[in-house]
């Protein structure tokens, strides 16, 4: 008997040209890899359809019925074979534009047939190339009645491994291999979840005996997959907790001390207070701290990332604030030396745009230990960018960041410093725990007091003359209005002229001298950037035209007009993310969301979402519904979503039981010692070796 490690190359029917092609287009390179290709979907050929029930956009359907007409019909290029189908409750046609005259002479009139096969419809309903079986051959055939749909690419369907081809190799894997696979969950969690063994499963999902075993069988390798991730999230954490030392930062100091009293511009919220005693926690204990702190645009996440610096200060570490992009970076700057005016610190400012002199002078001063905190960009990660002591790192707008970029931060001392990541793209809690089990994680669940809630309108191009009207009005009484347009990488050239003939009808609608516009996109100048925006920051321009550059944490309390150019082509979180940067003053604020007439239904659903409500972790349940976890923060890079069979959204139940059970028997046995978690421990063990999390789980 093969072993699951044996080279997909010895499977019968696997020649060198085949095994190639698996191994390169499905990364099939052993028994256990094809085992583990499970199908995308099935075909039900359990129902059976009538002809008046077919629906438009319908998946394949099966109907009995007979061929009561068949002809040739001539076209531009060749011929088409037409067949009338016809059963008790009406007709269909069946169409051949290949190996027509072999269909035509097998085919036998008006006898009882079951055809199977996907219908269109063009004034009546059509069926392409169905398959085609004699109803008394078709009875006489045992099957699974569930076809497995297997994941393909172009390239393996044009050499010939179709979806049949990929059924019997799996056919003979299962005869060479008697079918025997060893068990991998432990027999108190298949008997207390009541799950079918392993064995079972990996039949049933490939060969389905009937729907129920089917839905086992998923259920099974679902719990599994999820499982063993959870464990090792969770085990990782706690090694995390125990091996991985920090700097403790046992006292709270002069400087947080004095900040807090005397130069706190507001009274803290509850929300920050109880967050920044959450870190102080972490801090003060002798484990590092990981930390995600979420917070809703304008939630005042900034203030909490500076008393976290202080901390560090105090006790005589370095720390650096990390922001996306050049504007933010330089926003921060400025907002948090203002902040900090009369502490004696001394906060220097690291850009991709700062001058070789300048940047001795910051190298230098990070080095001797005189430099406390350093703000940048991605600048902050380079090499040459040497801390003294670094005890600190905050990350601002981490979706914008990699987890490579994370682990560089570790390096830049001895002992990793603490790391707090501040996000504003909400995340649903239970998905949150469980995508970053190895975070800890901090909400800020409240606004700040005495904001007015941002009134979202949706309008059509076509109701310009009146947006313009009402621009007039609000720029009358003070205020100020950023309009954006999206850019898109794909079709920058076009977006750009998006932009610009965006800005010149405004510059005619809005002129000078009573006017003033700024304008800013990604392809400017830094230096040309920064002067845009202090204009507008100073109130010298009433108008910010400008691509998504502005998303991110951009703060200009004066604006509270937002308008969205083409808003159906953005994202629900980056709509909100844009949103965000209004109402961050005491005037009552508005976004108004510009589209064409033609909207798809999903950006119908988004708009309506958006003019609904204002709360991000409502919208983030709508995105997470829309499109799936795939533009969540960090998840490209987390790994979870290269699940061969769960769905981190649908399955969300099971990957809490999953959790919890994984939570629960680490805290009974955390090194899993006991003999009745030995399987689990086998399987973990083989975690590491392999790459794909299935490849340890058979
Ligand atoms: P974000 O969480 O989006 O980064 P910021 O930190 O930029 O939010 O804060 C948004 C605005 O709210 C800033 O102008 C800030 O000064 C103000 N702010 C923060 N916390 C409070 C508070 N507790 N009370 C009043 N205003 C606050
Ligand atoms: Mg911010």
């Amino acid at each position: 008997m093969n072993t699951l490690q044996t080279p997909i190359d010895y499977l019968k029917g696997v020649g060198p040209n085949r095994a190639d092609l698996l191994k390169k287009e499905l990364g099939i390179y052993t028994y256990q890899d094809l085992i583990n290709l499970f199908p995308n979907r099935y075909l039900d050929k359990t129902k059976y359809y009538k002809i008046n029930q077919l629906q438009r956009n319908a998946a394949e359907v099966q109907i009995v019925g007979r061929i009561i007409n068949l002809k040739m019909v001539e076209q531009k290029r060749g011929k088409r074979l037409v067949a009338t189908f016809q059963d008790e409750t009406g007709i269909l046609e069946l169409v051949w534009f290949r190996g027509q005259k072999w269909v035509k002479d097998s085919i036998k009139l008006n006898v009882p047939y079951v055809i199977f096969g996907k219908c269109n419809w063009f004034n009546g309903f059509s069926m392409p190339h169905p398959e085609l079986e004699l109803l008394t051959e078709h009875k006489a055939n045992i099957r699974s009645a569930m076809q497995s749909i297997y994941p393909s690419t172009e390239k393996l369907t044009n050499k010939g491994i179709s979806n049949k081809v990929k059924i019997k190799l799996l056919q003979s894997l299962f005869q060479e291999t008697g079918g025997k696979f060893q068990e991998t969950l432990s027999p108190l969690l298949l008997n207390e979840l009541k799950l079918i063994s392993k064995a079972e499963a990996l039949f049933n999902i490939h060969f389905p005996k009937n729907a129920e075993l089917l839905a086992k069988a998923q259920y099974r390798l679902k719990f599994e997959e999820l499982f063993f991730i959870q464990l090792q999230l969770i085990l990782k954490n706690i090694s995390r907790k125990h091996k991985i030392k920090g700097f403790p930062f046992d006292q709270v100091g002069e400087l947080f001390t004095e900040f807090y009293h005397n130069h706190l511009p507001f009274e803290l919220t509850g929300a920050q207070k109880r967050v920044i005693k959450e870190i102080r926690n972490d801090l003060g204990s002798n484990a590092q701290m990981n930390r995600l702190l979420q917070g809703d645009v304008g939630s005042g996440k900034t203030i909490v990332a500076l008393m976290t610096v202080l901390l560090a200060i105090d006790n005589d570490f370095q720390a650096t604030l990390m922001a996306p992009t050049e504007i933010l970076a330089t926003q921060h700057y400025h907002g948090i030396t203002e902040l900090v005016k009369g502490l004696n610190i001394n906060v220097r400012l690291l850009t991709g745009s700062v001058k070789t002199k300048q940047r001795k002078i910051i190298h230098q001063e990070l080095e001797d230990g005189t430099l406390h905190l350093l703000i940048g960009t991605h600048a902050v990660l380079e090499d040459k960018v040497k801390f003294k002591n670094l005890g600190l790192a905050i990350i601002d707008e981490q979706h914008r960041f990699g987890v490579a970029q994370r682990a560089k931060l570790w390096k830049k001392n001895t002992f990793p410093p603490h790391i707090l990541v501040m996000t504003a793209t909400p995340i649903p809690r239970t998905l949150a725990m469980s995508l970053y089990g190895d975070l800890d994680i901090s909400v800020i669940d409240e606004l700040p007091p005495g904001r007015k809630a941002i009134k979202t309108v949706h309008r059509y191009d076509s109701n310009r003359l009146k947006v313009f009207a009402f621009m007039r009005d609000e720029i009358k009484k003070g205020r100020q209005i950023y309009i954006v347009y999206p850019l898109i990488q794909e079709s920058e050239q076009l977006d750009y002229k998006d932009l610009m003939d965006g800005f010149e009808s405004i510059s005619r609608d809005f002129p000078k001298p009573d006017y003033q516009i700024s304008i800013l996109h990604g392809k400017m100048k830094p230096a040309d950037k920064e002067f845009e925006m202090q204009r507008f920051i100073k109130g010298e321009t009433q108008i910010m035209v400008a691509t998504t550059v502005i998303e991110v944490g951009v703060n200009v309390p004066n604006a509270s007009v937002m308008i969205i150019e083409s808003s159906e082509r953005f994202g629900l979180s980056q709509l909100h993310q844009l949103r965000g940067r209004v109402g961050r003053g005491a005037e009552q604020s508005f976004c108004i969301l510009m589209t064409s007439y033609k909207l798809s239904t999903e950006a119908k659903t988004r708009l309506e979402t958006m003019v609904r409500t204002n709360d991000g972790f409502e919208l983030a349940e709508v995105d997470l519904k829309l499109r799936g976890p795939g533009d969540l923060m960090g998840t490209q890079q987390s790994g979870i979503l290269n699940l061969k069979i769960a769905d981190i959204v649908k399955d969300n139940d099971i990957l809490l039981l999953a959790r919890n059970y994984a939570m629960a028997i680490l805290k009974d046995d955390p090194s899993l010692l006991k003999e009745e978690n030995s399987i689990l421990k086998f399987t973990y063990q083989q975690i590491g070796k392999y790459k794909n999390i299935w490849n340890y789980i058979s």
